[in-house]
């Protein structure tokens, strides 16, 4: 069966169409600028050429009747009709309390992600939009919603409690959600497959190390903690999202630099992390790293900063579970950048961890880079969030 995969961000959408027996996927693009001037498509069809195509999509509803139109196209597409798209899995960010596993989407779905819009309120309206647009142009397509925070729903209390008088979470659901919840299910998964043990007898610490950032310690199978919190913006330092901080820097801030909170939280968000503390050199890893070894002391400073603090997360994961076996590494950074990996792992030699350097120069793919007979098992695993959802999905529907 053929599983449209789609992710909705409130001007683009992102698809993949996936042969859920082959795991092969057929096609892929992206449709940028939906409502505003100059929008376009990117398809890239699996043995052909990517083509790139302005046109006008005034709303996400012709987004996804041009996303049909180039799957089905004779000279670009990859299946001869709609008929032939048997299902659609949706991303969606925020489920709340009220989602811990995909669900087949209906109406009452749909009511119950609207009431987690607050907690996600620049990412779950659009994924709503995405998943109407799609209901318009297929209504007979089933669908299927994957959560973001729906992997860590296992986490026990005293994990997701903040520090705050208890109304607040009470009335307001302010607690740790955590997200990149299907990549850490994913990887967690694949890394005890990889090594041929039960994920269930296993303590792992999963680090997905992109441009967000998150780490999660996965114990028997299950989330039980996470670094994302009420929002992405906890935790480690990230490309431009500076992870945590004393929450009273922010009104100190807003009073030295005459902003609102709003607008500081923006900042935390957007003009941070290695971006920040690099003034604003870049926020890829790859720009930092040349940087870093041509002598500039603010990319050491940020990448330097950037790999203690996820060395302490990690060494609070192995207190928390009591141990690790599995320390697993994906995303961007994770999978490709092996002088990140070596400095996090530089920190962990009280675990009887050993880095292979060779192991670590590889890129991108799967592979054990710590050396045989290290206590723990270092490795990277490639995360594939868009491969998980259209497993979800074919798991919901069948
Ligand atoms: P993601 O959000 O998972 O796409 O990750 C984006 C981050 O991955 C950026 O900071 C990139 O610098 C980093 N990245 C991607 N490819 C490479 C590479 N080949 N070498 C080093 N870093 C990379």
């Amino acid at each position: 069966m053929n599983i449209l995969v789609i992710n909705c961000g409130s001007s683009s959408l992102k698809y993949q169409l996936i042969n859920s027996d082959s795991e092969e996927v057929l096609a892929k693009g992206l449709c940028e600028r939906i409502g505003i001037e100059g929008s376009a498509i990117t398809h890239q069809p699996k043995d052909g050429e990517k083509i790139t195509a302005q046109v006008e999509m005034k709303n996400h509803t012709e987004a996804v009747k041009y996303v049909i139109e180039k799957l089905t196209d004779e000279r670009v597409g990859v299946v001869k009709s709609l008929s032939e798209i048997g299902a659609v899995g949706h991303r969606i960010v925020h489920g709340g309390e009220k989602f811990a596993n995909s669900v087949v989407i209906n109406d009452a779905v749909l009511e119950a992600i609207e009431e987690c819009n607050d907690l996600a309120p620049l990412h779950n309206p659009a994924n709503l939009i995405g998943i109407n647009s799609c209901k318009a142009i297929m209504p007979n397509v089933p669908m299927v919603a994957v959560f973001d925070t729906a992997f860590h729903q296992t986490m026990p209390r005293k994990a997701y409690l903040y520090g705050l008088p208890y109304e607040y979470y009470e009335n307001h659901k302010v607690r740790r959600y955590g997200f990149h919840g299907t990549s850490h299910d994913f990887v967690s998964k694949r890394a005890a497959e990889i090594l041929g043990k039960d994920r269930k007898e296993l303590k792992m610490i999963v680090c997905h190390l992109g441009n967000g950032a998150s780490i999660t310690a996965v114990k028997n199978g299950e989330s039980i903690d996470t670094s994302m919190g009420l929002t992405p913006l906890e935790g480690l330092i990230m490309g431009t999202r500076s992870g945590d901080l004393d929450p009273a820097i922010i009104s100190f801030l807003c009073e030295k630099e005459h902003k609102t909170a709003t607008e500081m939280i923006d900042i935390c968000n957007k003009k941070s992390g290695v971006l920040g503390l690099s003034k604003g050199l870049s926020s890829d890893f790859r720009d930092l790293g040349q940087a870093a070894e041509e002598g500039n002391e603010l990319a050491k400073a940020a990448l330097e900063t950037y790999s203690y603090r996820v060395a302490k997360y990690i060494g609070a994961y192995v207190a928390a579970m009591n141990g690790v076996d599995v320390i697993a590494f994906t995303a961007g950074v994770g999978e490709n950048n092996g002088s990140v990996r070596a400095d996090i792992l530089g920190y962990l030699g009280y675990l009887g961890i050993e880095t292979d350097q060779e192991k670590n120069g590889i890129r991108g793919e799967e592979v054990i880079i710590s050396k045989p007979g290290s206590r723990v098992t270092a490795m990277v695993v490639p995360t594939n969030e868009e491969l998980a959802i259209a497993r979800e999905t074919v798991r919901l529907i069948k």
